[in-house]
């Protein structure tokens, strides 16, 4: 009720200018609430293409409502992109209708994470391969003097921080990262491909990271045990918090203000 129960989707603003990170169901929320402020050209950057992070694409409203261009990006698949992957999801007998039905047009761009993307506005936004069965990305947006990292799906490694993504967080004004376990969790789930705040926190500081928002948190924990843990790593990296869904973070482009503003979590119902 109060973290939310959607999978990833962040919406990223540099300036005006819009980008999607991952599709999951969150998106349809996001969709809802851009209304009719939607460029004629969509920026979805896929970590990766596991269910949790597209299976809300066809839900996108912008999608099915105007003959726009929606574009993904996929960087875990040798240069391949998200197209036949996404074909094959969103077919008969697995989904009712196919994106090429959709009123938007889809155009699928693959590349290799490491490679930095430019698009036909000039803007640029820096990759990174991260350790995920199947690989995913890792993404940099920055924009004047201020940046955000989005560092999802990951599992740290034995030797941690890792070097090159330490350099890619390098001083970073906001990192989102894979905390969906803690360390007293992890050895059980161990290969599964995600991480712990507490590996958050030690790339987080090792990398002069200046706030870390432990994000794609696991859904069997309640809001009572997030927020214990979310008091307990304050302790150790007061700026830490754990993302709650439909927060906002503003990170003020003069100077070096961050305003992190939170939803009121909603009212439990009386049983
Ligand atoms: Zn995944
Ligand atoms: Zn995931």
């Amino acid at each position: 009720m109060e973290f939310g129960g959607h999978t990833a989707c962040v919406e990223i603003r540099c300036g005006e200018r819009l980008f999607i990170v991952d599709a999951g169901t969150g998106i349809s929320a996001l969709g809802n609430a851009l209304g009719e402020n939607v460029p004629d050209i969509v920026d979805i950057l896929f970590s990766h293409l596991h269910l949790d992070h597209v299976g809300g694409l066809p839900f996108f409203k912008p999608a099915l409502t105007k003959e726009r261009l929606v574009r993904t990006y996929c960087g875990n698949l040798d240069g391949d992109s998200a197209m036949d992957s996404l074909d094959k999801l969103f077919s008969p007998p697995l989904f009712p209708v196919r994106l090429s039905q959709f009123p938007a047009r889809f155009e699928h761009v693959g590349f290799k994470a490491g490679e930095t993307l430019t698009f036909d506005d000039g803007a640029v936004v820096t990759t990174h391969s991260l350790n995920h069965p199947g690989g995913a990305t890792g993404y940099r947006f920055t924009h004047g003097n201020r940046s955000v990292c989005y560092i999802s799906d990951v599992e740290h490694s034995e030797a941690w921080p890792d070097k090159g993504l330490t350099e890619f967080v390098r001083d970073t004004d906001l990192m989102i990262y894979d905390g969906m376990f803690s360390e007293a969790e992890y050895p059980r789930c161990r290969g599964w491909g995600h991480s712990t705040w507490e590996k958050g926190v030690e790339l987080a500081q090792g990398a002069g990271v200046k706030s870390l928002a432990i994000f794609h948190i696991y859904p069997g924990h309640d809001d009572a045990f997030i927020r214990a843990l979310e008091t307990e790593m304050q302790r150790v990296m007061p700026t830490a918090f754990v993302a709650r869904e439909r927060q906002s973070v503003i990170l003020d482009a003069s100077g070096s203000e961050t305003v992190a503003d939170c939803p009121k979590p909603a009212k439990v119902p009386a049983i």
